[in-house]
């Protein structure tokens, strides 16, 4: 990148303290950033008309001023500037409200270009408020007679002001050094970037601006999907404990579960033993909606680690969860000849200790936790496999502290509920092998659901009394507040107080938080699951995978705060017993957009068509974008553009296809890498 680039935005002329605040709020504070802050559209006033000819409408027309008069509409408390502009063909008056001093800079007689909304008023073709610039000969236009950018906003800066300030700065642009290797450019027929970057912002023609585009968004894809690409390399090149299919292990496996695997479950299995049977380490990524089965397939590969002597560990987002994997999945070892243990940030001494001695001693075993499976005094010298829950895929980090700890990379499986979507596979998550459970076992109860308007909340809560007294259980969720944890805390406890007042007097509440003791929360949800507690009051972050099938009903509170796969995973804690199932939405906005959104929850109970739904409503930004990924943030491609994903995709390969490539790239090495560890994170 360009020195001028990393220039603040304070340093430019014209940007003062309060015109650099603004534009910090567009997230723009070097003048890379502006120059890199694409129009959001344009406004195409480039054909100029003789004012005879001039109809309704979007126009431009160069003419001289005739006559200019300022003055205050008292009773409109507005000050008014009118114009009279001539061009040899006729005349045409303008309208300009609170713009004082532009009576002085277009004096009679000056040669001007103007652009804007002819329109009748009061019998009488007039432009209100047009873009008017002076003729200036070898004067470049920005607001005029031009295809006229219109950027993104904020309140107090316009678009015109931030043509002041980008247009300046296009001579440096133009002397931008290309960011992509040559042969790219040359081979792909890009646009350079030195003139994408002006015919992005002020272009010479449609087909200019069209080109300027797609070598933008080429960029910004080619970027991504090598960075994947070399992470898939970099996976490759490492040596794994190779895990052979052992057919008696598997047999007992089966045997051992209390159901038949369904389809799609064998097959994801089998897809990840074919992975661990080769030397270099598995990276997979098992995709199944809530409840389709993952945990399953993720623990007949443990005893396939585990029947090759190896150990395996299974880590997950939190204790809770960790502890109730454990519970489930124990005896189904024990039955199989193979201990687990369990390694958490806090629990008794005795226990860690033990687990500890067991992985160091380094035979077969599986091994339960959280992020705590990281620590550094945990060691595992005889690591075969890990298993990720609940995230995408593993970082940089986490790869190399795994790799640390064993000598060796492990074969690495993450499971998740929220799919991705096909073209994000391509680029941010090319990386990964993906497997795919469709559907749900059979026998799930369907889930009802409604959206809620907030005055209907006493039957909601009416219809729950109903379902408790049958002997079911509920949740209620409380919403996402964008603070800190205590003030989630506060407010989901004071949920809690309001409902064991009021609509749920005679029942047995319970409440968890993250604030809470990691004993206090275990004890809550050993009281929910059997069933001493009636309604557990909870906030969304907490448990995405227990596993009560006695609870029937969700009530979520602020439900327009999430996403809709967010959503559906939580629903996904119902429906998975043998009573069918009602989830209740309740939304704080009343904007008719959070209705359509919710509704396709009432619709459909199918995580990855809402997974869909979500990424078009809400695009990828939001859902995979910046918050996760810190750059990771597409201005321009299109990511359902499948023919540009395939030119960039061969573009990449082709340029890896050369071993020296990086070495002779250097710039291209150092985005890459800084990427690499921005991707990484879920
Ligand atoms: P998730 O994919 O959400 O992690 P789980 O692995 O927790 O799903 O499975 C949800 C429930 O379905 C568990 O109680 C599990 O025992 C059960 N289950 C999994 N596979 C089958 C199957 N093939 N037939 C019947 N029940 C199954
Ligand atoms: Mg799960």
């Amino acid at each position: 990148m360009h020195d001028w680039q990393q220039r603040p935005v304070g340093s430019l002329t014209g940007v003062g303290k309060t015109m650099a605040e603004k534009l910090a709020r567009l997230g723009i504070n070097t003048a890379g950033d502006l120059i890199h802050h694409y129009p959001r559209r344009y406004e195409d006033f480039s054909k100029i008309l003789p004012i005879r000819l001039m109809r309704p409408g979007n126009v431009t027309f160069k003419g001289e001023v005739e006559r200019v008069a300022a003055r205050y509409a008292r009773a409109r408390k507005l000050h008014l500037t009118e114009a009279i502009i001539s061009d040899g063909t006729g005349t045409v008056k303008a309208i300009w409200f609170n713009q004082q001093w532009l009576s002085k800079t277009i004096p009679t007689g000056t040669p001007v270009l103007v652009s804007g909304e002819l329109k009748f008023k009061n019998n009488d073709l007039a432009l209100q408020s047009p873009a008017i610039e002076v003729v200036e000969p070898g004067r470049i236009t920005k607001d005029t007679a031009r295809i006229v950018p219109v950027y993104p906003e904020t309140e107090g800066l316009s678009s015109k002001q931030l043509r002041g300030l980008i247009q300046p700065l296009l001579p440096l642009a133009a002397a931008t050094d290309e960011s992509l290797p040559p042969e790219v450019v040359e081979e792909a027929k890009l646009m350079p970037l030195a003139k994408a970057l002006r015919e992005i912002h002020f272009p010479g023609s449609q087909s200019a601006l069209n080109k300027a585009r797609h070598r933008l968004a080429f960029e910004e894809l080619w970027y991504l999907m090598l960075t994947s690409l070399v992470i898939k390399h970099e996976i490759m090149t490492e040596s794994a404990p190779t895990i052979a299919f052992k057919v008696e292990a598997a047999r007992a496996f089966v045997n051992a579960l209390d159901f038949e695997m369904t389809p799609h479950q064998k097959q994801a299995a089998w897809e990840i033993f074919q992975d661990m049977n080769k030397p270099s380490p598995m990276n997979r990524l098992l995709e199944g909606d809530v409840g389709s089965g993952k945990t399953v397939v993720a623990t007949m590969s443990a005893v396939m680690a585990l029947a090759s002597d190896y150990q395996a560990a299974l880590m997950v987002p939190t204790e809770i969860l960790a502890r109730q994997h454990a519970a489930k999945v124990a005896p189904l070892m024990k039955k199989l000849g193979y201990d687990t243990v369990v390694i958490l940030g806090k629990q008794p001494a005795a226990e860690r200790t033990a687990a500890l001695k067991r992985l160091e001693e380094g035979g077969p075993l599986l091994v339960i936790g959280t992020q705590a499976l990281l620590g550094e005094k945990v060691t595992f010298p005889n690591l075969g496999l890990v298993i990720i829950d609940e995230q995408h895929r593993f970082g940089v980090e986490q790869r190399a502290n795994l790799k640390a700890k064993s000598g060796r990379l492990p074969h690495l499986l993450s499971m998740t509920a929220t799919p991705i979507p096909r073209t994000l596979q391509l680029t941010v998550y090319g990386d990964l092998d993906i497997s795919v459970i469709e559907g749900l076992p059979p026998g799930r109860q369907p889930i009802t659901t409604r959206v809620v308007e907030g005055k209907d909340r006493d039957k909601a809560y009416e219809f729950i009394n109903a379902q408790l007294d049958e002997g079911r259980q509920a949740f209620v969720v409380c919403p996402l507040i964008e603070a800190s944890d205590v003030i989630v805390a506060k407010s989901v406890t004071a949920e809690f107080e309001r409902l064991q007042k009021g609509p749920f007097k005679k029942r047995r509440l319970g409440l968890l938080h993250g604030r809470l003791a990691t004993a206090e929360k275990q004890a809550v949800m050993d009281e929910f699951v059997a069933g001493k507690i009636d309604l557990l009051v909870a906030t969304s972050v907490i448990e995405v995978g227990i596993d009560v099938p006695n609870a029937t009903i969700m009530l979520i509170e602020g439900s327009d705060r999430f996403g809709l796969a967010a959503l559906h995973q939580l629903r996904g804690r119902i429906g998975r017993g043998a009573f069918p199932s009602h989830c209740f939405l309740i939304a704080e906005s009343k904007s008719p957009g959070t209705a359509e959104r919710l509704k396709a929850l009432e619709r459909s109970q199918d995580g990855f068509r809402l997974a869909q739904i979500d990424l078009e409503l809400r695009g990828p930004g939001q859902i995979y974008g910046r918050r996760q990924h810190g750059d990771l943030d597409l201005q321009l491609a299109d990511i359902g553009d499948a023919k540009l994903l395939s030119s960039v995709r061969s573009a990449a390969l082709k340029f890896l296809s050369d071993p020296a490539a990086m070495t002779k790239n250097p710039h291209v090495a150092a985005k890459v890498n800084a990427l690499k560890a921005v991707t990484s994170l879920d």
